[in-house]
């Protein structure tokens, strides 16, 4: 079976960058959605499965939900209501990173990879790389608050990065 997993915060913890309609409607309704069709078009498979379905399946459904499932359980640990320290090699990438996360077309992610290159992936598709920060830009990250505003989107969200976590995954 696969899991939801809980946000390490509470809804309104990001407030006022990403408020907390978005974060309960994102968490529970579109990676629950994943993690509940990944549930029904693969009843007999749980996480530790995960690996193996991102690199065999051929099918597209599964293959969405489950990079959606990956993609959002990962974002969740970026996020922090913690004031903590900046990585100055991450940060001396932002400007990069708005500029690439702003021209994204459509739905897709933006990440920074351990050696600190950035790479997007389109609707939920998973980096090979290893991944130390990325920004979910699908509208429905941000269109309650932001509408068709993702700069600010964009901008918000690094006021609420995980900088430990970000440490973490460069060493
Ligand atoms: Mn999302």
């Amino acid at each position: 079976m696969f899991v939801l997993p809980e946000l390490p915060y509470s809804f309104d913890a990001l407030e006022p960058f990403f408020d907390a309609l978005t974060m309960q409607i994102h968490h529970d309704k579109h990676h629950g959605g994943y993690v509940k069709n990944l549930n029904d078009l693969l009843p007999d498979k749980s996480e530790a499965d995960l690996e193996e379905i991102l690199a065999t399946s051929t099918d597209q459904k599964v293959l969405n939900n489950a990079g959606g499932h990956v993609n959002h359980s990962l974002f969740w640990k970026f996020l922090s209501n913690k004031q903590q320290v900046p990585s100055d090699k991450v940060v001396s990438l932002k400007d990069e990173f708005n500029k690439r996360a702003l021209s994204l077309f459509g739905s897709g992610w933006i990440w920074i990879t351990k050696d600190l290159k950035i790479i997007t992936t389109v609707n939920q598709d998973v980096p090979k790389e290893k991944i130390v920060l990325g920004l979910d830009v699908w509208e429905h990250a941000y269109y309650l608050k932001y509408q068709n505003r993702r700069t600010e989107y964009i901008e918000a969200f690094w006021n609420i990065i995980n900088w430990d976590e970000v440490e973490n995954n460069l060493k």
